[in-house]
C-alpha cells in the first residue's frame, strides 16, 4: 500500500495542496448548514443507525426477501463472492445480450473489482458517465480520490486543459460549458449503449426495489434507456422497507454534498412493463460479498452500517491535508482505514489503521453513528496482537510499560528526562531536533518542557493550596 511514500508525495504536490484548500470548506460548509434544517439531527441520526442494526442482523432474511420480490418483478438476482466473480458475472451477461458498449453510473463496488479493466479485456467498451468519473477515464482511468466527488483533487484548469486536449475543442473555463462539452461528448454513448450498469445506494426488501440517488440525469440515462440494466451493490445495502429508506434519504445527500435531498432519486422495480415506455427488458442485480459476510456478527459489524456519504473524508485533518490517492485503494479517508485492512488483509495495509488523529470528528458526522476512531483502535489492537508492528516499536513498548508499572522508576525516569528536554532546548521554547524521536521532528518542533515532571507540578500546587 505504501502509504506512508505517497503521504510524502501528496504533501509535496503543490498544485494537489492548492486544490485540497480550494475543495476543503465547501462540503463541511454546506453540511452544517443543511443539518440544521432537522427538527432533531440526533433523533435522526440514532433512528438512521437503529435501521442500519436491524438490517445487518437480519441480513440473510432481508436478502431473501429482496431477492423473491425482484424476481417476482422480472429481474434475476446473482450474489458475487469476490471481485473475479462479479467481472465473470458482467462479462457473461454481457455476452449474452450480444453488448458491445456499456455506459455506467458511478459505482464504487466495480472499482474494488477492477470491473472496466476486466470489460475492456473481454472487448467490451466501458463508458463512465458520471462527470467525475468520466474526467478521470479520459485522464488515462485514473483512480478516484473522494467516493462521492471523484476529481476532489482536481482543479477547473487542469479539467479545462484534458478537456482541450482530449475533445480537440478550444479551451473553454466557464463550468457551465465544460460541463455541457461532456454532455455532448456522452450523448452518443447513452443513445448507443446496449448495457446499463449502475450503484445502489440501498436495496428494498419490501418492494425489491433498488434505490439510487444521484445529481446527474446520467443514472436515470444508465438505468432506464439500455435493454440490459444491471446493479452491482454490496450485500450489506439491504434495507427492510421503503420506510426505512425515507429516514436514511433524510441523512444521505445532507451529509454527502450538503442538500435537503439530490437532484435525482430514483427507487426502481423490475423490468419494463409492456405499457411502459421506459425502462430495461432485462434486470439483473449482482450483489457482493467481498470481505461483508465476514464482518457480520464481527467486533467490526458497525463499519457495515456504513452509507457511503463521504462526511468522515470532509472532515478528517488528515485526508483534507493529503487527499484520497495516499491511501491506495479504492475507500480513502477514515472508513477506508477501517475497510481497507478488513478487505484487503491487516497485513497489508499496516498503516491505514494509524493514518488519523483520533479526534474523532469523523465519529461526529457519522449519520449512522459508525464508532470509526473505536474501530481504527481496535485494527491497531490486532496489529499488535498479531506481531505485526516492527520489532523496534514492540521493544520500545514493552520497555515503557516495564518501566511504568514501577511507579518510582517511573518516577525517576520522567524526571531526568523532562530536565534533560529543557537543557537540548537551551532556554528556548522548541526543540527542532529530537536525537530519540528525529523523523518526529522532521515536520513538526517539539514543544520544550519547562524542567519538572507534572507530579512534581502537581505536588507544588497541594502544597501551595495547603498554605
Ligand atoms: S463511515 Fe459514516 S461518515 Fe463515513 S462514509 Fe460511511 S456513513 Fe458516511
Amino acid at each position: 500500500m505504501h502509504f506512508k511514500a505517497r503521504v510524502g508525495e501528496k504533501l509535496a504536490d503543490r498544485i494537489l495542496q492548492e486544490n485540497l484548500a480550494k475543495a476543503k470548506p465547501k462540503f463541511v460548509d454546506s453540511r452544517a448548514k443543511v443539518m440544521l434544517e432537522l427538527d432533531d439531527i440526533e433523533a435522526t441520526r440514532e433512528a438512521a443507525k437503529q435501521i442500519r442494526n436491524r438490517s445487518l442482523e437480519n441480513l440473510d432474511l432481508w436478502l431473501e426477501t429482496f431477492e423473491s420480490k425482484a424476481t417476482e418483478a422480472g429481474a434475476q438476482v446473482h450474489y458475487a463472492r469476490d471481485s473475479q466473480e462479479i467481472c465473470k458475472l458482467v462479462v457473461d451477461i454481457a455476452r449474452r445480450h450480444g453488448v458491445r458498449k456499456i455506459t455506467k453510473s458511478k459505482s464504487m463496488v466495480t472499482e474494488e473489482a477492477g470491473l472496466n479493466r476486466a470489460l475492456e479485456a473481454a472487448g467490451i467498451q466501458p463508458v463512465e458517465t458520471d462527470l467525475g468519473e468520466y474526467i478521470l477515464q479520459i485522464n488515462d482511468n485514473e483512480p478516484p480520490s473522494h467516493i462521492i466527488a471523484p476529481v476532489f483533487h482536481k482543479s477547473k484548469e487542469e479539467i479545462s486543459d484534458l478537456f482541450a486536449r482530449t475533445h480537440n475543442t478550444p479551451r473553454k473555463t466557464d463550468i457551465n460549458e465544460l460541463t455541457r462539452e461532456a454532455r455532448e461528448q456522452l450523448r452518443p454513448h447513452f443513445l448507443s449503449s446496449d448495457m446499463g450498469i449502475s450503484g445502489g445506494n440501498f436495496i428494498i426488501a419490501e418492494t425489491g426495489s433498488v434505490a439510487i440517488v444521484t445529481n446527474e440525469g446520467n443514472g436515470r440515462l444508465c438505468t432506464t434507456l439500455p435493454k440490459v440494466h444491471v446493479v452491482i451493490t454490496g450485500i450489506e445495502k439491504a434495507i427492510a422497507t421503503l420506510d426505512d429508506l425515507s429516514t436514511l434519504l433524510r441523512l444521505l445527500p445532507r451529509s454527502a454534498t450538503g442538500q435537503a435531498i439530490t437532484n435525482y432519486v430514483s427507487v426502481l422495480t423490475g423490468t419494463k412493463r409492456p405499457d411502459e415506455f421506459d425502462g430495461p427488458e432485462h434486470l439483473y442485480f449482482i450483489l457482493v460479498d467481498n470481505g461483508r459476510a465476514d464482518l457480520i456478527g464481527s467486533e467490526f459489524q458497525d463499519m457495515l452500517r456504513c452509507i457511503r456519504c463521504g462526511a468522515c473524508m470532509n472532515h478528517c485533518p488528515v485526508y483534507q491535508t493529503i487527499g484520497g490517492h495516499a491511501y491506495g485503494w479504492v475507500y480513502p479517508g477514515p472508513m477506508g482505514s477501517v475497510l481497507t485492512p478488513l478487505y484487503q488483509g491487516l497485513e497489508n495495509a499496516l498503516d491505514l489503521p494509524h493514518a488519523a488523529t483520533l479526534c474523532n470528528q469523523c465519529g461526529v458526522v457519522c449519520p449512522v453513528k459508525i464508532p470509526l476512531p473505536e474501530l481504527l483502535r481496535k485494527l491497531r489492537e490486532k496489529q499488535v496482537e498479531r506481531g505485526l508492528r516492527p520489532l523496534s516499536e514492540r521493544i520500545a513498548l514493552r520497555a515503557w510499560a516495564w518501566v511504568a508499572r514501577r511507579p518510582a522508576l517511573y518516577a525517576l525516569g520522567t524526571k531526568i528526562g523532562v530536565r534533560y528536554l529543557k537543557w537540548l532546548a537551551s532556554g528556548k521554547d522548541r526543540i527542532k531536533v529530537l536525537g530519540v524521536a528525529p523523523a518526529w521532528t522532521q515536520g513538526r518542533d517539539f514543544p520544550a518542557p519547562q524542567g519538572e515532571t507534572f507530579r512534581e507540578l502537581y505536588a507544588r500546587g497541594q502544597r501551595d493550596c495547603a498554605r
